[in-house]
Parts: structure tokens; C-alpha cells; sequence
């Protein structure tokens, strides 16, 4: 279940991928939440400026294992434009992480890429919970779905 809450940094992890795609990058962004709701820590996409591994639900995972205790990580949510790709939810599960909340599905964004002629990345899209067994997930938010569709698309026609 997403509150008005979950949506509030959804939306600002959408904010996120925008600037990623206006920057030349993936629209991907995400957003780390402490658990008494302050803004940890945030990121967007850096593929196109560093390399293939600059995904930002990894970069959040690095930098919660280098300054919270585990304590805080397990208490801790990730908000994501885009559902984590099997890289980054391995290194939330190594971490410790909570809760992951994301706008859109591996699967939606797959069947966007594969209607637009994309070939498959490659590294296989899972869910979360296949990587993670024990990640408590939710996702995805239906409100948000056409604005990061229409990111990718715009990002798709570019390449
Ligand atoms: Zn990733």
C-alpha cells in the first residue's frame, strides 16, 4: 500500500530521472528515506557520464553501507522511479536495506522498451524478490506510470 507519503518522494525520485534524462542519462532516480521520514540521501542515473554500473538504487546502497549502522539501513526505504535491476537489488539485500518503493515494474518497463523495438540489456530484469527473497517491496504507483513511461519513450527516440 503507497500513502500520500510514499507518493511525495516517488514523485521527487521521478524528479530525479527527469534531470537524469536531461542531462543525456537513463531517466532513472531514486531517493533514500531515514526512518523518521528525512531525506537521506539521492541520486539519479550516471551511465551515460561514468559507466554501466551507475545505477542510483546502487549508489544509495554504497553510501548507506558507508555511513548508517545497520540499525538505521534495515529502518531505511528507497524510493525508485524504476523497480531495481538485479545489480542493485543484490547490493540492497548485502546492505541491510528496508523497505524498496517503486513507480514502475521491471515488467512494465520491458514490454514499453520491447513495443518501442529495443533489444533486451544484458543483464535479465528479475524482480526484487528474486534477488532478495526477504525485501518487503511495494510498487508499482499507477499515478505515476504514463510520466516515466513518456521518460523512457523520450529517451528511446534519442538513441
Ligand atoms: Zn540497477
Amino acid at each position: 500500500m503507497l500513502t500520500a507519503t510514499d507518493l511525495g518522494h516517488l514523485r521527487r525520485a521521478v524528479d530525479l530521472a527527469r534531470l537524469a534524462l536531461e542531462r543525456g542519462d537513463e531517466p532513472f532516480g531514486s531517493v533514500l528515506v531515514g526512518a523518521g521520514g528525512e531525506v537521506l540521501y539521492e541520486d539519479h542515473n550516471h551511465v551515460t557520464a561514468m559507466d554501466e554500473t551507475q545505477h542510483p538504487e546502487f549508489a544509495i546502497a554504497r553510501w548507506a553501507g558507508a555511513n548508517l549502522t545497520r540499525e538505521e539501513r534495515a529502518a531505511a526505504t528507497v524510493y525508485t522511479s524504476g523497480e531495481h535491476c538485479p545489480m542493485c537489488s543484490a547490493a540492497h539485500g548485502w546492505v541491510g536495506l528496508g523497505r524498496i518503493v517503486y513507480a514502475v515494474s521491471s515488467a512494465q518497463l520491458g514490454a514499453w522498451r520491447a513495443a518501442w523495438g529495443l533489444p533486451d540489456g544484458p543483464v535479465r530484469a528479475l524482480p526484487i524478490r528474486d534477488v532478495v527473497p526477504g525485501a518487503v517491496v511495494d510498487g508499482p504507483a499507477p499515478e505515476l506510470a504514463e510520466e516515466v513511461r513518456a521518460l523512457h519513450e523520450a529517451f528511446a527516440r534519442r538513441t
